[in-house]
């Protein structure tokens, strides 16, 4: 088996319909909800919608949103956002490039919002697009409506980490650690609150999609957000936490590496580490059970992923190259 452009292509679409979602009762998608004054996440219905998360801050005289989501998930946002505030939208934070967190871009923009990102998401968005936009907008009806050859790239960027705003009310930073989940992983830390926004570089379940990733220094990326020792996690997948879901996140992919490693070195090939059952792919590396919360539909991905980086020593977004 290879990892393969229709490998890719369906994971993507996998994205819109995890089978498997965390046993959570207290999982309220689509849903605006306040967690700390002036401080509202929304959850997105990732399995129905693809929708991510969306975190709103409060500020003086205006709000800033993290994540444009999806075209479908930006109205359902702004609609949500009007229930709870009549100030105006300033800024909207791209986390990364992917669709779910950057494709309602335009919406926000038309709106009078400014998008802004660290610059590696520009840059992501040169390397991918337009030709994801284009396969999305097979695939999604909010995409396709747009009438948009490729995605809006954020009207802002920023080089230089931490990036401040800060209007005397509240202070919010944001960071770049290095690549992870894609080569643009910002994080939103509000110091005085003690919140970490992490975007898809944390996750709060079995949601790690690794195509763009960089597996081998993801633990890295995620102890240097360790070191803001934030008490709230909030995720742009799966449900908010405390710091255990930095620890756990950090763990479960020095698991799968160390597990993968351990495997070739024993001389197993990835035919021994994934196999396919009918139309499934299963991996045949187990990881300890304190990681489990992140193992799910994308492991034997993840650990073909470990495998090629091991294998070729390189990142294996570098190795698929967006293909
Ligand atoms: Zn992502």
């Amino acid at each position: 088996m290879r990892f393969s452009r229709s490998w890719l292509l369906a994971v993507f679409a996998a994205l819109g319909s995890v089978a498997f979602f965390a046993s959570r009762t207290d999982a309220q998608p689509e849903t605006i909800k306040e967690i700390l004054p002036g401080i509202w996440f929304r959850e997105g219905d990732l399995k129905n919608l693809g929708h991510c998360n969306n975190i709103l801050i409060d500020m003086k005289d205006y709000l800033i949103l993290i994540d444009a989501n999806f075209p479908s998930g930006a109205r359902a946002t702004l609609a949500d956002v009007k229930k709870v505030s009549s100030k105006p939208i300033k800024y909207v934070f791209d986390t990364h490039h992917h669709g779910d967190h950057s494709y309602g871009n335009s919406i926000f923009t038309a709106a009078g919002a400014t998008t802004l990102a660290y610059k590696g998401v520009a840059e992501e968005m040169k390397r991918y697009e337009p030709g994801r936009w284009q396969q999305a907008a097979k695939e999604r009806k909010d995409v396709a409506e747009l009438n948009q050859s490729t995605v809006e790239p954020p009207k802002q960027t920023f080089d230089k980490s931490p990036y401040v705003i800060s209007d005397g009310s509240r202070r919010v930073e944001f960071y770049f650690f290095g690549w992870a989940h894609t080569r643009g992983d910002g994080f939103v830390f509000l110091p005085k609150e003690q919140i970490l926004c992490t975007g898809d570089a944390v996750v709060n379940g079995p949601y790690n999609f690794v195509g763009d990733g960089n597996i081998g220094n993801w633990p890295r990326v995620v102890r240097a957000a360790e070191r803001l020792k934030a008490t709230r996690i909030l995720p742009a997948h799966g449900g908010p936490g405390g710091p255990e879901l930095l620890t756990g996140q950090e763990q479960f992919f020095i698991e799968l590496d160390k597990a993968v490693r351990a495997a070739v070195k024993k001389g197993q090939r990835l035919e021994d580490l994934v196999k396919k059952e009918g139309d499934k792919q299963v991996a045949t590396v187990r990881l300890p059970d304190n990681v489990k919360n992140w193992v799910g539909d994308f492991y034997p991905a993840q650990v073909e992923g470990a495998y090629k980086e091991i294998s070729q020593n390189k990142p294996i977004g570098e190795i698929l190259g967006g293909k």
